[in-house]
């Protein structure tokens, strides 16, 4: 389902399709983005894709660093160095890792995505993804390896 075109969720007027000078695609384009009319005043943006049409949920800049921060340990579920697990390390597959991140927040797979959280939906999944590594999840992420290492580790 397209997402509506997005509102500043601070002046509550429509966001502006703009095209950035200093962001692009993979493929060479300028990046696109919604901003909001009353920047610099306001600094509510929102994603969109290379045909304008919404790509996120607007955010200003404290909602940003909270997604960013949710990222961060979220994408250590499933990534190395930046890169996805490569079938060889104990890190979840990057499908696991969302399908662990639905469970946590008890969200569909449409709702499941940093992009689109809140600030209090971006603390919440960094709660339980360290409340989940410590009582469940650290036998499942930690199940190849400890395999692994079992022999090694016992002395
Ligand atoms: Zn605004």
């Amino acid at each position: 389902m397209p997402l509506p075109i997005p509102e500043c969720i601070h002046c509550k007027i429509p966001l502006v399709l703009r095209t950035s000078k200093q962001y692009r695609y993979h493929n060479g384009d300028p990046k696109r983005f919604y901003g909001c009319p009353n920047w610099p005043g306001c600094n509510c943006t929102s994603g969109a894709n290379p045909d304008g049409t919404p790509s996120s949920i607007p955010a200003d800049d404290a909602t940003k660093q909270a997604r960013r921060n949710a990222h961060r340990i979220f994408d250590k579920l499933w990534m190395r160095d930046g890169r996805e697990w490569d079938g060889k390390s104990y890190l979840l597959t990057r499908k696991r890792a969302y399908e662990v991140m639905q469970g946590l927040m008890g969200m569909s797979e449409e709702q499941a995505h940093i992009g689109q959280f809140s600030i209090d939906q971006c603390d919440q999944l960094i709660e339980r993804l360290k409340h989940w590594q410590e009582v469940a999840g650290m036998n499942t992420t930690f199940q190849k390896y400890k395999g692994k290492r079992k022999r090694g580790i016992r002395k």
